[in-house]
């Protein structure tokens, strides 16, 4: 962005927001879970829907690209970082109502879109309800889980979620329903319509159950991730989606890609569907090993794999540092 625009727009922002809040080139590799990637030009964290609404609409006025960031677990930013503003959804925005009944029986809960999942799962084990198992340790925010509709063991964020509140970026209010959400495998209304959606919060919809087995279940689901997937280095969880009918870490296993390395990053040796950055990797490291494990796989199994990890930002340096 040229350099008087780029004044004007966090001058706005910082009249708009607490100025701590608006920061500038600010490393994305502390904001991923992946440790890699370049710098956010500018980088907003935001505490409230006036907040986001209010960052929304200036970056419209003045023509600047967005991005929206959870806890990014699921985000691989490139090393030249991200043009624009990234705006910060996380825990100054992440706040859970207690459990409201429904008439049918069920109860709902509802979390802003910076809250863990893992928050939201606690809460509801507390409360005795069941239905979110499944999420438990998946280390996303509520607002990338009902993005991604992030599921596991069984169950997807479709199975559980009642609604879900967004702001586009004109700052209008959406309300979807479940149903409105068109969730599919690892997709929904909010990553398939093209337009900018930020997600403010989701309702959940869960049964009452026994506490001491809706937690066990949880420890159970933690102690299998534990042990089958390499959660203390770092990764994005499953680096590509599942191909219909089998499974991405057989094909790499199979392809006999398990521990190939390409400069800081390697296939996990204990999980390959995992592409792990266990040695202070780039994302070129990173990107270059996703490509040879696609050209491996496809040219001894036919499968194309596709990544499930959102590949965003710059090649080229977008700021000076
Ligand atoms: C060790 C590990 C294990 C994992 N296991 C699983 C698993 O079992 N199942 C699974 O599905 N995933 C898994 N993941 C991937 C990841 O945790 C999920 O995709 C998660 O839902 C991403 O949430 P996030 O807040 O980190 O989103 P981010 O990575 O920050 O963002 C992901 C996408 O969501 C968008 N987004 C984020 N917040 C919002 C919002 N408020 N409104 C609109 N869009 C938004 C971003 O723009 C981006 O496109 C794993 C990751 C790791 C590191």
């Amino acid at each position: 962005m040229d350099a008087a625009t780029r004044q004007s727009f966090i001058s706005a922002l910082k009249e708009s927001l607490p100025k701590k809040q608006v920061t500038e080139n600010v490393p994305l590799s502390r904001y991923t879970t992946l440790r890699l990637g370049g710098p956010a030009e500018i980088f907003c964290e935001v505490a409230s829907v006036s907040q986001l609404s209010a960052a929304l609409l200036l970056a419209a006025e003045h023509d600047q690209p967005v991005t929206i960031l959870g806890n990014g677990s699921n985000l691989l930013v490139r090393d030249g970082g991200i043009l624009g503003v990234v705006i910060h959804i996380g825990s100054m925005f992440s706040d859970i109502s207690a459990p409201v009944p429904l008439p049918d029986g069920s109860y709902a809960i509802t979390a802003q879109s910076g809250a863990t999942l893992q928050k939201l799962c606690n809460l509801a084990a507390e409360h005795g309800l069941g239905g979110l198992e499944f999420a438990s340790g998946i280390p996303g925010t509520i607002g990338g889980a009902v993005c991604m509709n992030a599921g596991a063991y069984g169950g997807e964020m479709k199975d559980v979620v009642l609604g879900v509140t967004a702001l586009d970026q004109s700052g209008k209010t959406i309300a979807y329903s479940g149903e409105e959400m068109q969730f599919g495998y690892r997709r929904s209304a909010l990553n398939q319509s093209g337009e900018l959606l930020v997600a403010t919060s989701a309702t959940f919809c869960l049964r009452e159950g026994d506490a001491e087995t809706i937690l066990a279940t949880m420890r159970e689901f933690s102690a299998r991730r534990r042990e089958k997937q390499p959660i203390t280095l770092p990764s994005c969880g499953s680096t590509f989606k599942r191909p219909q009918g089998q499974f991405a870490g057989t094909l790499i296993e199979q392809a006999g890609l398990k521990g190939h390395r390409i400069g800081g990053a390697s296939v996990s040796e204990l999980h390959a569907g995992f592409l792990v950055n266990d040695q202070k990797g780039t994302a070129e490291d990173y990107l270059a090993l996703i490509a040879h494990v696609q050209r491996t796989v496809h040219s001894q199994s036919g499968v194309m794999l596709e990544p499930e990890v959102q590949i965003i930002g710059e090649i080229n340096p977008v700021t000076e540092v």
